[in-house]
């Protein structure tokens, strides 16, 4: 009965996450969309707006052939919810690297991942530790992926801050995305995490761009129209539109710290999230 349920979740897992890749590198979520044709509404510097011209019609066009929206077709972050009466096995993550290998001999995506210190490429998109998978329970079984391009992720940056730097986070912020420029691919969406631990920062920094991108609070959209003041424009060229949103979560922290990481993701700001089917 135990391997019969394995069985099934390993099946079930792999071809949700293979069907969630198919989604994710084809299409951006329509959010996301939708912002960068607002911003090439509003644009009104030429090099910038022919930039964003060439991402909508580069987006319509992955939709149509089903091909990848980037070259770089990231690496997978996977994000499930498992409900009460689903066992926690590791069929689980075994049906996550099942359905990584068969999403890049499908889509085909990129093999991105390697061994950091040979630098051998498995040719899989999985490795040691790879692809990062993080389960939390929920009401319902969903598996959501987050390809995320090494352009953006590079840029990233994490600072342990001290208590008397609160008024720094939001500096700190907008200075990342000064120091990144036209590296990440801008227009660019900003995860941050502030507070927790170091992990624990850089993980709610991610776990930020998980989240739709047309609504900001007063913090974010502040940050956010700091950004856009900077002039680094869509792929650096110049321009109104840098940043499209500003994505913050917060958790509690040691008395004596002030965690705060910024995960910078690019105009390819792609995820989809997927029903697991047993
Ligand atoms: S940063 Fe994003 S848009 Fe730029 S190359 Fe990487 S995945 Fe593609």
């Amino acid at each position: 009965m135990h391997t019969v349920t394995d069985t099934h979740l390993f099946r079930a897992v792999s071809d949700a996450t293979k069907k969630a890749l198919e989604i994710a590198e084809t299409h951006l979520p329509e959010d996301v969309t939708a912002a960068l044709e607002a911003a090439y509404a509003s644009e009104e510097e030429p090099i910038a707006r022919a930039e964003l011209g060439a991402i909508l019609d580069n987006i319509a066009l992955a939709e149509e052939t089903k091909r990848p929206i980037c070259q770089d077709t990231g690496v997978p972050v996977i994000f499930i919810t498992l409900p009460p009466d689903i066992p926690y096995t590791p069929a689980i993550e075994e049906g996550v690297r099942d359905g990584v290998t068969r999403a890049t001999a499908s889509v085909p995506l990129r093999p991105n991942v390697v061994s950091p210190m040979t630098r051998a490429n498995s040719g899989t998109n999985c490795g040691e530790g790879m692809p990062v998978v993080h389960i939390t329970p929920g009401d319902t079984f969903m598996l959501t992926v987050l390809p995320k391009g090494a352009g953006s992720e590079n840029v990233s940056r994490i600072a342990m801050l001290l208590p008397s730097q609160v008024d720094n986070v939001r500096r700190f912020i907008v200075e990342t995305a000064l120091e990144a420029g036209g590296r990440p691919c801008p227009p660019i969406i900003l995860g941050v995490g502030i507070g927790g631990t170091f992990d624990r920062a850089a993980f709610l920094a991610k776990e930020a761009l998980l989240e739709p991108i047309d609504e900001m609070d007063t913090f974010e959209q502040q940050i956010c129209d700091d950004v856009n003041h900077l002039g680094i424009g869509p792929m650096g060229l110049g321009g109104r539109t840098t940043c499209l949103a500003v994505k913050v979560k917060q958790a509690g922290c040691h008395t004596a710290s002030l965690p705060v990481a910024v995960n910078i993701q690019c105009w390819a700001a792609r995820r989809a999230t997927v029903r697991v089917i047993l």
